[in-house]
């Protein structure tokens, strides 16, 4: 009879949704993406109650799942591109929010993790949601996916000293890459390049605060 005592979180998702609107996110299908995929899962249980207050929270590993508006925020530039999005990278798949949402909105989700124990948990929250679009690689993912590439968009969750360059290579003409640069310590900016015929342009959005994109891989 566990199923009695728990808490329903839709009003308070609601609620996360309309104040996304007023912090300026406008993309109708990120909004609907927010408003569906029940963040309360993708944290442990002691932390439900602040899962929908504007925070990042920790999810072990000393990691953090981004606070919602830059979930938000970020898959708003991914699918803000010239071509149709349908296929997107995310690298850094954590607790598997950013890709929940991101499998919402996009045909396929490629996801990538250095912490093989994050990809366990994260396959099983998406199993139990019915979030069928998601493949999962355990590897370090300065490395892309490259047998996949190329990728309508690349959406970089930890922040890396300096812009890596077999990401922007994994991207297609036309696609985003959105990853928070910053030398450790120091203020990240939300960047974008995107990818043209003949160049990469980077343009530059809100600070941030990632945890540092670290080389290799554990399990
Ligand atoms: N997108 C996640 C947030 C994760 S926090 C979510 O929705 O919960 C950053 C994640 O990036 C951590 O899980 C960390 O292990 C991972 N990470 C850091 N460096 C990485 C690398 N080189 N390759 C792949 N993942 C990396």
């Amino acid at each position: 009879m566990i199923g009695m005592f728990r808490r329903d979180y839709t009003w308070a998702r609601a609620a996360m949704v309309e104040r996304l609107r007023g912090q300026g996110i406008s993309n109708a299908t990120v909004l609907a993406a927010m408003n569906e995929i029940a963040r309360e899962e993708f944290v442990d249980e002691a932390l439900r109650m602040r899962v929908y207050e504007d925070c990042s929270l920790p999810i072990g590993h000393g990691q953090t799942l981004s606070q919602p508006y830059i979930v938000a925020r970020m898959t708003e530039l991914v699918l803000a591109a010239s071509i149709p999005v349908k296929r997107v990278l995310e690298i850094g798949t954590g607790s598997g929010y950013q890709a929940a949402i991101l499998s919402r909105c996009v045909s396929s989700v490629f996801t990538v993790e250095r912490i093989g124990a994050f990809l366990d948990t994260a396959k099983q929250r998406h199993r139990t949601l019915g979030l069928g679009n998601i493949r999962y690689m355990h590897r370090d993912g300065f490395k892309g996916w490259p047998s996949q590439a190329p990728f309508d968009g690349i959406l970089v969750t930890a922040a890396p000293p300096t812009l890596p360059d077999e990401l922007k290579a994994q991207l297609a003409v036309g696609g985003r890459l959105i990853v928070p640069v910053g030398q450790q310590g120091e203020a990240q900016r939300l960047t974008v390049i995107t990818r043209t015929e003949k160049e990469f342009r980077s343009q530059y959005f809100d600070a941030v605060s990632f945890v540092p994109m670290l080389p290799g891989e554990m399990s």
